[in-house]
């Protein structure tokens, strides 16, 4: 689908559904509007950023959220030093929420679709992906390619729509890594990880086999898509792969999660995260990848990132920060 198909398409949604949309429920009786609280101010309901690079035309694309223990950001730090973390940077203590944002990218030849989000059987507050591109005008059917960067849930659960039972983009081609698509459907998988991650593999093979005949397998380094081009970064899971995208001079690091925190990847990336399965190797990938965008002043995208996501990695006291946009209404 081409970028100019893209907008018409956003913009004669934007013109007909909300009218058509609260006409049809006032008429059954059911006032549509949320719930007002005391102050009058309705929940929460953008989900979707829009942005450029190079003459690609971009999207973060919000699925929700996930709702963590606090210990996840580090597994090897005594308790007191993870507070003390926490507190500093005003988190929770408990329970964080990790962001979920998948990025959009029309090349002007293909519309594609990193990752899925998780569809509606991991977490109630994730699995939006469906509803959002409803509400700005994206079909489904207009997908031409889903990158996966790994098979957790959290990125290829909603690859399957639970009522029809097929594909969600049923015109989409699907690309991942052979390593990683090879790990979660091997035989012996179970056997490989301890039983509170059984059902990962299991939601893996399920969502990837309605896919399977449609899948290409690309290897680290390689530009499968004109502009898009595979970044190793193993780790977190075998074949987890990121991705640079490129349009005239400009390049977007997608970092899946070898990054996965805001604040504690870029200023204690030597911490390993629960959810890396090889933690050593998720450091050793990790450090690459914030040097590589600090270094080539690149724009980045962090899949757990607070929404929208997008932004910059800079250099600060032997260490990074994290720099996001100023939301940019101007596009
Ligand atoms: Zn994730």
């Amino acid at each position: 689908m081409s970028a100019f198909a893209f907008q018409i398409n956003r913009r004669r949604f934007l013109a007909t559904s909300a009218a058509a949309t609260a006409g049809t429920f006032m008429l059954a009786g059911i006032d549509p509007r949320p719930a007002l609280a005391k102050s009058g101010i309705p929940e929460q309901a953008s989900g979707y950023y829009r942005f450029n690079i190079g003459d690609f035309k971009c999207a973060s694309l919000s699925d929700g959220t996930l709702n963590l223990p606090a210990e996840f950001l580090a597994r090897d730090l005594p308790k007191e030093k993870l507070e003390t973390f926490l507190k500093q940077y005003y988190l929770p203590t408990g329970t964080i929420s990790s962001q979920i944002n998948l990025t959009l990218i029309d090349t002007g030849e293909k519309l594609v679709l990193f990752d899925v989000g998780s569809g509606p059987n991991f977490q109630d507050s994730a699995g939006k992906l469906p509803d959002l591109l409803e509400a700005v005008g994206i079909a489904p059917e207009d997908i031409d390619a889903i990158v996966i960067t790994h098979a957790h849930p959290d990125h290829v659960w909603g690859l399957i729509d639970e009522f029809e039972e097929a594909p969600r983009f049923p015109n989409a081609h699907y690309y991942i890594n052979a390593v990683e698509y090879d790990f979660w459907n091997s035989a012996d998988i179970l056997t490989k990880l301890p039983l509170r991650l059984h059902s990962f593999a299991l939601g893996a093979q399920r969502n990837l086999k309605p896919v399977a005949d449609r899948i290409t397998f690309i290897n680290p380094g390689e530009e499968f898509i004109t502009g898009l081009q595979a970044v190793d970064s193993p780790g977190h899971t075998p074949g987890h792969l990121s991705f640079v995208v490129t349009s005239n001079n400009e390049t977007l690091l997608v970092t899946g999660d070898a990054l996965t925190h805001f604040i504690a990847s870029l200023q204690h990336p030597q911490w390993q995260p629960a959810t890396d399965l090889d933690g050593n190797v998720a450091v050793t990938s990790r450090q690459k990848l914030i040097d590589m965008a600090a270094t080539e002043r690149l724009r980045v995208i962090g899949y757990h990132f607070p929404f929208p996501g997008v932004g910059n990695i800079g250099r600060e006291h032997n260490t990074y920060r994290w720099i996001p946009d100023a939301w940019n209404w101007g596009l």
